[in-house]
C-alpha cells in the first residue's frame, strides 16, 4: 500500500502490554481457542468467556491516539482511511459517519461483549462500538494462513470496520434478535450472510482507497488470497481434515473471495446486499 500522505487516526486506544486485571481462568481460556478453531460466532464465544471471568477495572491510563511504532502507524492510516472512505460514503447516503475505535491489545482485553483472546483473532464489539486487534494476528495471517502483504493486514481492519457500518446500519442487531430464536444451522447462515456482507464492505473501501491512490500493485491479490485463506471450508480443512458446511459462520473461501471482489469492483454500499440475495 501507499499510505505515506494517508493522515492516521486518532480513534485508537493502545492497550499493548497493559494487562486487565484479574485474568482468565484457565477454563475461560481453554474454551475460547476451542471455539475459535471450531469456527464458532465470536460473540457468543466471548459469552461464554464472559460468564468464566467478570469484568475488572482495568488499572493503569491507556494510551489514545495514533501510536508512534510502525505497526501502529499502520493500523491508524488504515483505520484513517476507511474513517474518510465511509464519511464520504455515508454523506453521499444523506448520513452521517461515526467512526469506531481501534484497540490494540496483547493476549487478552475486556470489551463491553466480554473478554476477548487473541486466539479468536480480530473482532467487533457492538456494544462499545470498538474493534480489537492483537497484532500477533498478523503473523499468524503471514505463516499460519499464508496470506502475507500489507493490504491483506489493511483488509482485516477494513472488514471489521465493516461490521461497524453494520451496526450503524442497524443490521447486527438483526442477527442478534436470532439469537435463541431460530436453530444453530439458521443461525449460522445468518451469521454467514453478515460475514459475507463486511467483507463487501471491505471491498467497498478498497475500490476508494484505490481512487487516493492508496494501493499499489499486487495489492488486490494479497487481498483475494488473504479473503480466500480465512474461508470456511478452508480453515476446517486445516483444523479437522474435513468440512462441515451447516457449521460455516463465515462463508466458504470462495464465497468470501466473491463478495470482496464484488465490493472493490462496485464501490457501492448497496451491491453488498448479501442478506436479501438468493445467490451467495
Ligand atoms: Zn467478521
Amino acid at each position: 500500500m501507499q499510505l505515506g500522505g494517508q493522515r492516521g487516526s486518532d480513534n485508537v486506544e493502545d492497550r499493548r502490554g497493559i494487562g486487565v486485571g484479574g485474568g482468565l481462568g484457565i477454563g475461560g481460556v481453554v474454551i475460547a481457542i476451542i471455539a475459535a478453531f471450531l469456527g464458532l460466532d465470536p460473540t457468543q464465544v466471548l459469552d461464554t468467556v464472559n460468564q468464566v471471568a467478570p469484568p475488572q477495572e482495568s488499572r493503569r491510563d491507556v494510551p489514545k491516539g495514533a501510536p508512534a511504532d510502525e505497526m501502529g502507524q499502520f493500523v491508524s492510516k488504515v483505520l484513517g482511511s476507511t474513517e474518510d472512505v465511509w464519511t464520504e460514503v455515508f454523506r453521499a447516503n444523506g448520513q452521517q459517519y461515526r467512526p469506531p475505535t481501534l484497540v490494540l491489545y496483547t493476549q487478552q482485553v475486556r470489551s463491553a461483549c466480554g473478554m476477548g483472546q487473541a486466539a479468536m483473532g480480530p473482532f467487533y464489539c457492538p456494544g462499545d462500538t470498538k474493534l480489537y486487534i492483537d497484532l500477533s494476528f498478523y503473523d499468524d495471517l503471514r505463516k499460519r494462513f499464508r496470506a502475507p502483504g500489507d493490504f491483506a493486514q489493511a483488509y482485516v481492519v477494513a472488514h471489521e470496520v465493516g461490521h461497524h457500518v453494520q451496526n450503524q446500519l442497524g443490521i447486527m442487531a438483526k442477527l442478534d434478535s436470532l439469537r435463541g430464536r431460530v436453530s444453530k444451522s439458521e443461525y449460522n447462515s445468518a451469521s454467514v450472510r453478515i460475514e459475507l456482507q463486511a467483507d463487501c464492505f471491505a471491498g467497498v473501501w478498497a475500490h476508494h482507497a484505490a481512487g487516493k491512490s492508496l494501493l499499489e500493485a499486487g495489492d488486490v491479490e494479497e487481498g483475494l488470497n488473504a479473503a480466500s485463506a480465512i474461508g470456511d471450508d478452508r480453515l476446517q480443512k486445516q483444523a479437522q481434515g474435513y468440512v462441515v458446511p451447516e457449521s460455516f459462520t463465515h462463508g466458504s473461501s470462495a464465497q468470501r473471495v466473491r463478495w470482496f471482489k464484488r465490493g472493490m469492483q462496485s464501490g457501492r454500499m448497496n451491491d453488498c446486499d448479501t442478506l436479501n440475495t438468493r445467490d451467495l
